[in-house]
């Protein structure tokens, strides 16, 4: 417990892209950004391009949790307020990023989006959980919940 209280964890700034050192212990005061001095954490979702995705799920020490949609799904338009209220419960302890396929064709097809939307978690650069299909504000939390302990 001590360990993870006095543990650093690097936080990717969504507003210029630096990583800052935030103290685990003070994550949830609204830490800010050691470059532009912005908050790092909003209660609502990040837009990631592939501009700086990489960067985001390889260098946050908290999961990062994506959110594939395009303008022309109805489904993934049904969704994005439960992914709002899942941002404003969940965040700082993940990050949850919307990304555009789109606009982001690339990301796209690299994250194999043959469904939106879908949600893929990262941690640590790698891939370690994906939802198709629209969910829920409570499902999202819970499975977001549910691989941040396993
Ligand atoms: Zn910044």
């Amino acid at each position: 417990m001590e360990f993870f209280m006095n543990k650093i964890l690097h936080i990717v700034c969504p507003h210029c892209d630096a990583v800052t050192r935030v103290p685990a212990a003070r994550l949830g005061e609204h830490p800010k950004c050691g470059n532009c001095h912005r908050h790092l954490f909003e209660s609502h979702p990040i837009e990631l391009t592939g501009a700086n995705f990489r960067k985001h799920v390889s260098r946050n020490d908290i999961p990062v949790v994506a959110d594939f949609w395009a303008p022309w799904c109805g489904p993934c338009k049904m969704m994005a307020p439960a992914f709002e209220q899942a941002a404003a419960r969940l965040q700082p302890r993940g990050r949850l990023a919307k990304v555009n396929t789109e606009a982001e064709q690339m990301l796209g097809a690299q994250y194999g989006n043959r469904s939106i939307p879908t949600l893929a978690m990262f941690h640590g650069g790698r891939e370690i959980a994906r939802q198709p299909g629209a969910t829920g504000a409570a499902d999202i939390i819970r499975w977001v919940n549910g691989n941040i302990a396993g």
